[in-house]
């Protein structure tokens, strides 16, 4: 898998035995991005395989202790380690500080360079490489919260080896080929490039929205994403606790999809006050027509789908 995403915790603020707090795992193209890092992170990271070494950016959505208090944790265990490299926090500026503080207590030389990127509560683009870019949008919660949205930058075309090898192309117009030029032979000949090339899989894209209240503005934030992981706090059993406390229902998570138009929901953050995740899929079911899947510890979705 190119691009998929490793649940590490999906429960709300109060631990149960069945949900840990929130961490995620995007996976691109090898390179490990976590998004939040409740209590007990690094064991996620342990039990589901996924290296610390190949861990290079870690964005906190807000500062709550149940999206951050697994960090220090995890930087510290990090420096028992030979990792090299550079870790990016991306962090509202607080979360910055408080991290620097208790890191420079903990452990003052780590063997890789931990660098901090302070967040900005609108939307903003903080990542961008040659095929990924990672944008913030605002999420309207109790506190300064942002949510993340990975798109993958279009992708080259696959070369037709047959094709190539007929028409004599050499090694040096591959790449080119790939970015959709057109071949021209040496002797002055012109090749359509889909004579030797084929399509290029589509660029997919993520989106994660947690924690937030109930906001259309968050769906036009990700309109159009392939794979949306929408907080899930409550069913409507409980609406009238939602707002007030920066949370959604399922039903509002399904709203929020189809205003948003994506293909795929997931559902997570429950409270602790449910004993079964079932009824989430069900009840978002009746807002949204899509899939929506249920987020639990140890599943890994295929982003490129
Ligand atoms: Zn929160």
């Amino acid at each position: 898998m190119d691009f998929s995403v490793d649940i590490l915790g999906c429960g709300s603020a109060t631990p149960t035995v069945r949900h840990q707090p929130t961490c995620q795992v995007v996976s691109h193209r090898r390179r490990l991005m976590m998004i939040d890092c409740g209590e007990g992170a690094q064991l996620q990271m342990r039990r589901q395989r996924l290296q610390f070494g190949r861990l290079r950016h870690v964005f906190i959505s807000h500062i709550h202790g149940d999206h951050f208090l697994g960090l220090p944790g995890l930087l510290s265990t990090m420096a028992l380690h030979d990792t090299g490299g550079t870790v990016t926090i991306h962090c509202f500026r607080r979360g910055a500080e408080l991290l620097r503080s208790i890191m420079n207590v903990l452990c003052s030389e780590t063997p890789f360079q931990i660098e901090y990127d302070i967040i900005e509560p609108e939307r903003a683009v903080i990542l961008d490489d040659d095929a990924l870019t990672v944008s913030t949008f605002p999420l309207y919660h109790r506190v300064p919260a942002v949510g993340f949205r990975f798109d993958e930058k279009p992708k080259l075309r696959h070369i037709d080896g047959e094709a190539v090898r007929f028409h004599g192309v050499s090694n040096a117009w591959m790449e080119r080929l790939r970015r959709g030029e057109d071949y021209v032979a040496p002797d002055g000949t012109v090749i359509a490039n889909d004579r030797l090339t084929r399509p290029a899989d589509r660029a997919c894209s993520y989106a994660y929205c947690s924690d937030t209240m109930f906001d259309p503005r968050v769906a036009e934030a990700v309109a159009g994403v392939d794979t949306l992981y929408h907080e899930s706090t409550y069913l409507d059993d409980r609406l009238e606790k939602a707002a007030p406390r920066g949370h959604s229902t399922a039903a509002q998570a399904g709203r929020i999809a189809t205003l948003a138009g994506v293909r795929r929901l997931v559902l997570g953050h429950y409270s602790k006050s449910y004993d079964s995740d079932e009824p989430f899929a069900a009840e978002a079911a009746t807002t949204f027509a899509g899939p929506v899947i249920t987020a639990h510890e140890g599943l890994r979705l295929d982003l490129d789908f």
